[in-house]
């Protein structure tokens, strides 16, 4: 799927957005890959990423736009060894992201800290930032011209993707 446009910087949230559980109520460690994709924790867990991530993954990485992670997790840890051991085409997921977002508090933190270290603070200003996101209180990020969409229960599919970033362009044209 072609789009007209795309942002410069889509944001991803990770617990129900990206995978179907909270890395720090659901998972205990060790975690164990069991192969590229699929990870165990130490109750048998089967930790995987909701079946069109890497295909969202892949198309932004191909039409350059920045891929951001922000998490509200109390375990960053477990949520940094997950994307370090499930791969996409060959290759860590955590290599896919070029910023790494993490803390509780409101996500318009998370999203400020990564457009100053990326050097995008004037397309994050000029509405140029998309969040995909679960949670409906992250909303909030739309006071710092972010657009917000939302992840509904079956994580983040392609339809959501691409009626997500329809929305953003009629947005922001
Ligand atoms: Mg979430």
């Amino acid at each position: 799927m072609v789009l007209e446009r795309y942002p410069k910087a889509v944001v991803l949230d990770l617990d129900y957005t990206l995978w179907p559980f909270w890395c720090d109520t659901h998972v205990v460690r060790p975690l164990k890959a069991v192969s590229d994709v699929v990870v165990i924790d130490s109750c048998n867990l089967e930790l995987s990423f909701y079946e069109e991530v890497e295909s969202i993954l892949l198309e932004l990485k191909e039409y350059d736009v920045k891929i951001i992670g922000a998490s509200r997790t109390g375990t960053p840890d477990i949520a940094k060894d997950l994307l370090t051991m499930l791969h996409i085409r060959g290759n860590p997921a955590i290599t896919y992201f070029d910023c790494l977002e993490w803390g509780t508090g409101s996500k318009t933190r998370h999203i400020q800290r990564a457009a100053k270290k990326l050097k995008l603070t004037k397309e994050l200003a000029n509405g140029d930032f998309v969040l995909f996101d679960d949670e409906k209180r992250n909303r909030d990020v739309s006071s710092i011209n972010c657009h917000f969409i939302h992840v509904p229960n079956e994580g983040l599919t392609r339809h959501t993707f691409i009626q997500g970033l329809r929305a953003w362009n009629k947005a922001t044209k």
